[in-house]
């Protein structure tokens, strides 16, 4: 007896626990029904067959006859459909396996027909090609026992899911099914943007509309914000209005252009200059009196000509003033 391993691995392996089953009632009560030879080719009976080799037990065998390679491929997956529980996209993959046979036997009844349609025409008309397609689909869709629309799904999920979710496919139960699986695979991926702020990629419902830092450092850009004043300067409190239901986040966020920095007034200008010069004074008079140097015609040259570059500095920045 031969074993090919082509049509081994034709049908979907049992689980552990049915090869288990099946192991303990061929053990009990040996073999009931023969298994198939086409030749001396093992067709149906593959399980069966290790398990009798493994435990020394007889079995019987029965021929049968196949015209092609490719019936008696069908011959072992409409077998297999009637022997065992098998999930749609089970049986569905099974019948696309039949495809490239299907697709011929269409291709075939095709140039038959045209062939007394239209004597000695040669090539097929175009429209014949999408006539086959959906023939074929057809055929595909009875042998495994489905609608052709699943047909379709199936061969998506073959092509574009991934092997986790093939495998729950296959699978099946709540969640699991032909149609569960199909939008899983086909839906959009969600959309995201980085943030300028934070860099960080986050979905798109994380940003305001329109807006290029996420809602999260928003926040944060409220927090140290100073406070909004009117034009007299007066404080502006925003009160989150729970009775008109407003957001207090889209109030904040239309006040502040959130891609810009935020603005620097002449206030903080002054503040800033204020700031250096106090630590300016502070630092010479530091300096004066941690350094007891007697001052000399030559070494007081190069002291006034540090002063003067201190002095230059602030030159500039009054001509900048002055000038703007
Ligand atoms: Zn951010």
């Amino acid at each position: 007896m031969k074993i090919k391993k082509e049509y081994k691995t034709l049908i979907p392996p049992l689980s552990p626990e049915e090869y288990k089953y099946l192991e303990e009632n061929v053990v009990k009560d040996g073999v009931r029904e023969p298994l198939v030879l086409w030749g001396d080719v093992l067709i149906d009976g593959h399980n069966r067959y290790e398990i009798c080799r493994k435990h020394g037990i007889p079995y019987e065998t029965v021929n049968k006859d196949f015209k092609s390679d490719e019936e008696a491929k069908r011959w072992i997956i409409l077998n297999q459909f009637g022997r065992r529980n098998l999930t749609k996209f089970q049986r569905s993959e099974l019948a696309l396996k039949l495809k490239p046979m299907l697709a011929a036997q269409a291709k075939e009844r095709q140039r038959v027909y045209c062939g007394n349609q239209y004597d000695k025409k040669s090539g097929l008309p175009q429209k014949s090609a999408e006539v086959q397609k959906s023939e074929t689909r057809e055929d595909i869709a009875k042998i495994a026992g489905v609608s052709r629309d699943t047909i379709d799904k199936v061969s998506v999920i073959q092509k574009k899911g991934s092997p986790e979710q093939i495998e729950r496919a296959r699978t099946g139960g709540k969640g699991n099914s032909v149609n569960a699986i199909y939008t899983e695979v086909t839906a959009k991926p969600k959309e995201t943007k980085v943030c300028k702020k934070c860099g960080n990629e986050k979905s798109a419902d994380e940003f305001y509309v329109g807006k290029n830092v996420c809602k999260q450092c928003l926040i944060e850009q409220r927090k140290l914000a100073k406070p909004i004043t009117d034009f007299k300067g007066d404080v502006v409190t925003i009160m989150d209005d729970k009775t008109k239901n407003t957001d207090i986040s889209d109030i904040v966020d239309s006040l502040y252009d959130a891609d810009s920095p935020v603005e620097l007034t002449s206030d903080d200008l002054s503040e800033d200059i204020m700031h250096v010069v106090s630590n300016f004074t502070d630092n010479i008079d530091r300096c004066m009196m941690e350094y007891c140097v007697t001052i000399t015609e030559e070494n007081g040259k190069k002291i006034k000509t540090a002063l003067a570059a201190a002095e230059a500095a602030i030159q500039k920045m009054k001509g900048i003033i002055n000038h703007e």
